[in-house]
């Protein structure tokens, strides 16, 4: 059938920017060649399934020629660069953005190999800013290539993927620490970005039954003055492509050079590269998760509404109502690493309609969405995923629809909620190790149930039982839930309470369990 010569295609935007005339393509691009809907990524990225190998050309070449892009998209290299969505007019965001993109820059492949192969050589050029290639031609330290076409990647490009989050102080909508690098400004008194406190060696992928394969929170670092980062960053990606394991793909991600090296003599690796010391990271307020959801100021008079979109899936009433206004308000828009979609630069003057068709499309938010939907995730899995082993996206809203049950039997009010996020398989691609409960696929309709992260996302979950088959998720919901209503400390969240038990104390409790 046509089905084995589909292709999934994913775009690369940091920050999750996406112009007006990219979404209206991206749009009609899922109508005409894939499966009509499009999906929105947990790395502010889209990805339209479903297109035939006889249509890539025509997709690929429509897409670089309204500025989105698929190079680097996928591959051993580096990854989309995150940086917090919101369209905020503040000195923070504008240089965490204006960096994501420096960065992006930095590491994009320079040869056109992949533009090669998929459009004929077609060159999609942008100009660089003169600091990035700079940057990325500096050899003072041994860092690069010489004759090479690519002076970072060589020809070997690097160990593995590679993921890079930029953002500013409380702001965690990036999901800092489940990255290769972590980036985040730092300002002075006055709101003047100086620098910005690296972290590095955070990642989710994993495989069942082997232990020695974990996922990992990316860890301090230090702290370089702003005009160093691209240095910085790329001496870190000199580090791991020097050091890190070739010969086993299972430990080729930082992480794992992180953790046979410890951080101390990673540091002083990545100083050699860098040529300078890097000093110790500056204090930073606690971290927040900003879903943006709603309508906020911009800051320079318009506004920004954020949409909730389940699974990153647009779909139906959804997609017809968000072109409608897209396309008649001439809007930009930005995808938040939540899956979800910001609608930028609106006039005052445009709220009240703009709020009357959200309303007629049922879009009007929060009314519609469960809370506990707002922070959920799953990856794509069956059918769209080869490496699925249980469903994620098909499954999660009737999972979440349980969990609902759940809180009301035990009697947690409907403003209350937990972070879940499920995925197909060890790979964690919708990062079920940072949930509160986090399922991961371990066999046929059934899950490793992982407990432990918190709702700003600053803490591991560690796995708490195994094949878990998907029927009986409410024999380990049920006792969890019931003990969290009524053993937690004031605002104790679901994450910070299991930790406090541990795991031991809660497995007791669950097998236990004869039910309320
Ligand atoms: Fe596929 Fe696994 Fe990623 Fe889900 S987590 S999209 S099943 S690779």
């Amino acid at each position: 059938g046509t089905k084995s010569y589909s292709f999934m295609l994913r775009t690369k935007n940091p920050c999750g920017k996406v112009s007006n005339k990219l979404y209206l393509v991206m749009d009609d691009l899922a109508d005409q060649f894939g499966i009509g809907t499009l999906r929105l990524t947990t790395r502010q990225t889209f990805q339209l399934h479903g297109v035939l190998k006889k249509d890539l050309k025509t997709v690929m070449s429509s897409i670089i020629k309204c500025m989105g892009s698929t190079l680097g998209a996928c591959g051993d290299l580096n990854r989309n660069v995150l940086a917090p969505a919101a369209p905020y007019n503040r000195k923070d965001y504008l240089f965490a953005q204006k960096t994501a993109e420096n960065i992006a820059s930095l590491l994009t492949p320079q040869s056109g190999f992949y533009y090669d192969i998929w459009v004929d050589g077609e060159r999609f050029l942008t100009a660089e800013p003169p600091e990035v290639v700079e940057a990325r031609n500096d050899n003072s330290h041994g860092t690069n290539f010489v004759d090479s076409p690519e002076p970072i990647y060589g020809t070997q490009f690097l160990p593995r993927k590679f993921k890079i989050a930029v953002t500013v102080p409380t702001d965690n909508s990036v999901d800092l620490f489940t990255n290769d690098i972590g980036v985040v400004v730092v300002s002075d008194a006055d709101g003047e970005p100086q620098g910005f406190n690296l972290y590095v060696g955070g990642g989710m992928g994993r495989t069942h039954r082997l232990d020695s394969t974990f996922p990992q929170m990316a860890e301090p670092l230090g702290y370089v003055p702003k005009e160093d980062i691209l240095y910085a960053v790329k001496a870190i990606v000199v580090t791991q492509r020097e050091n890190g394991r070739r010969d086993d793909r299972k430990y080729s991600r930082m992480k794992y050079l992180l953790s046979s090296w410890g951080i101390e003599k990673f540091r002083t690796v990545v100083e050699q590269y860098y040529g300078k010391k890097i000093e110790p990271c500056h204090d930073l307020p606690e971290w927040e998760f900003k879903s943006y959801l709603g309508w906020h100021e911009q800051g320079d008079g318009a506004l920004f509404c954020g949409l909730h979109v389940d699974s990153g899936r647009i779909k139906g009433a959804m997609k017809t109502t968000l072109r409608e206004i897209i396309e008649k308000y001439n809007l930009n828009v930005r995808i938040t690493p939540n899956q979800n979609i910001v609608l930028c630069d609106i006039r005052q003057a445009w709220k009240r309609p703009i709020t009357t068709v959200l309303a007629q499309g049922g879009l009007l938010q929060p009314r519609y969405v469960d809370p506990l939907n707002l922070t959920a995730m799953a990856c794509p899995a069956f059918p769209l995923c080869p490496l699925a082993i249980t469903e994620a996206e098909r499954g999660i809203p009737d999972i979440l629809k349980r969990v609902r049950a759940v809180f009301e039997k035990v009697g947690l009010k409907y403003n209350e909620s937990v972070v879940v996020r499920i995925t197909g398989c060890p790979n964690g691609c919708a990062r079920p190790y940072m949930a509160e409960l986090g399922l991961v696929g371990d066999g046929p309709n059934s899950y490793q149930v992982w407990l432990g992260g918190t709702p700003n996302q600053t803490s591991l979950a560690k796995t708490f039982k195994e094949k878990v088959k998907i029927q009986n998720l409410e024999n380990v919901l049920e006792p969890l839930f019931y003990h969290w209503k009524r053993k937690r400390l004031s605002k104790e969240s679901f994450g910070d309470f299991t930790n406090r038990m541990g795991n031991e104390k809660l497995l007791e409790l669950v097998d236990k369990w004869e039910g309320i």
